[in-house]
């Protein structure tokens, strides 16, 4: 029998006043939407990005654009908070974070004035989406993996950048918890995907970069694809929905109060498997060509399971070729709604900085 662990639904009041940052984002988009469905009618979502750009817009839902990297703004966004997610940050795919270090360190100012803003508001649990970047690189230098451990991010050697924002962030979550009493609630997503994300413009992770090739290649009658590195590379991939169900059942368990804990499924695939997977979704076979000067990204990477199934008696379980046939069918109406001139929210605000 499934463990009934507690979540925002059994703890707290409908009209209790949840923020939820990043929400023109991808994650924190259907994070939003998640708790409309559970029925909560007060809920504030807050992203830097101008709000035709986000690219979920949930009815009665009240929309803020506050860039959270400015103090005051962060205390704009969480006043009279009960319970702060934090999934704003300046990221995107290997090909992102490779490049932009500098924009991933920065997003830590985000987490570093929310949290403290959230402190001082008397808000009653916070939650912050770390990676699983965060982790020691020297521990995934192989495809064939061990699967990371929540104790296998020390000693530190996190991905430049973008890891090392992360872990630093984890550490604000954990400080706030033992000097001054904030709940705190930190999880390691490994690799999400899902309708509502990023599938273009340079931000855009694996699943989508892969399916969207896919898609203009049986547009353009081009049969060819070229993939990042030998293919060989392996990782797991969870799909949106375990992922935001997640989130909430860390957040409500008492349990993991300022503890990380892996957000991910343990579904083991080589990016060459997923070609083919999104192949036999599009039903078409592509000629492979290999890019080995690409952004690839450690060789390989999963997530351990073990704690989070003794924890919370759950983890991420879609199959993946069922979330990446849904990916797929959404991305494909975005290609096509675009192709015919509508607007999508695949623009600028989602494509690479500029850096001068
Ligand atoms: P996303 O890029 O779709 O969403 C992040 C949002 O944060 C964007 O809409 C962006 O505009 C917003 N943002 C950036 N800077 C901001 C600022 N200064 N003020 C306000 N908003 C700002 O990314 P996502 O995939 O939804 O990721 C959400 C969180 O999960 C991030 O913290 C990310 O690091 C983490 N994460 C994601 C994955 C994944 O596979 N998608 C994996 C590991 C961790």
């Amino acid at each position: 029998m499934t463990k009934q662990n507690p979540t925002a639904a059994t703890m707290r009041n409908k009209d209790d006043l949840i923020v939820i940052a990043g929400a023109g984002g991808f994650i924190a988009g259907a994070l939003t939407r998640y708790f409309h469905d559970h029925g909560f009618t007060n809920i504030r979502a807050v992203d830097k990005k101008p709000l035709p750009e986000w690219y979920q817009r949930v009815p009665g839902v009240e929309s803020l654009c506050l860039d959270l990297t400015d103090p005051d703004n962060c205390r704009r966004a969480v006043e009279g908070a009960v319970e702060v997610y934090n999934l704003a940050a300046d990221m995107g795919g290997m090909g992102f974070i490779e490049r932009y270090r500098v924009e991933c360190l920065r997003s830590i100012l985000i987490n570093t004035h929310l949290i403290e803003a959230a402190y001082r508001a008397g808000v009653d649990r916070y939650f912050f989406s770390s990676s699983a970047c965060a982790y020691n690189t020297e521990l995934q230098k192989d495809p064939n993996v061990r699967a990371l451990k929540e104790s296998d991010a020390y000693p530190a050697m996190a991905e430049r950048g973008y890891g090392w924002e992360k872990l630093m962030s984890e550490m604000f979550c954990q400080e706030y918890w033992a000097e001054r009493g904030l709940k705190t609630f930190i999880a390691r997503f490994h690799n999400v995907y899902g309708p509502y994300g990023t599938w273009d413009g340079g931000r855009e992770k694996a699943p989508a970069a892969l399916s969207r090739k896919v898609i203009e290649a049986k547009d353009t009658g081009k049969l060819e694809i070229t993939i990042w590195g030998d293919g060989n590379q392996t990782r797991s991939f969870m799909y949106i929905d375990d992922c935001v169900k997640g989130i909430d059942m860390i957040t409500h368990c008492d349990d993991l109060i300022a503890t990380p804990i892996n957000l991910g499924s343990s579904e083991l695939v080589s990016i060459n498997q997923l070609v083919s997977l999104i192949e036999e979704i599009a039903g078409v076979k592509l000629e492979r060509h290999y890019d080995l000067n690409a952004p690839r990204g450690v060789a390989g990477r999963n997530s351990d399971n073990t704690f989070i199934l003794q924890v919370l008696g759950w983890e991420p379980s879609t199959p993946l070729l069922e979330g990446l046939a849904k990916t797929y069918a959404w991305i494909e109406q975005q290609y096509y709604d675009r192709k015919a001139g509508k607007h999508t929210p695949a623009g600028p605000y989602n494509g690479m900085p500029k850096t001068y």
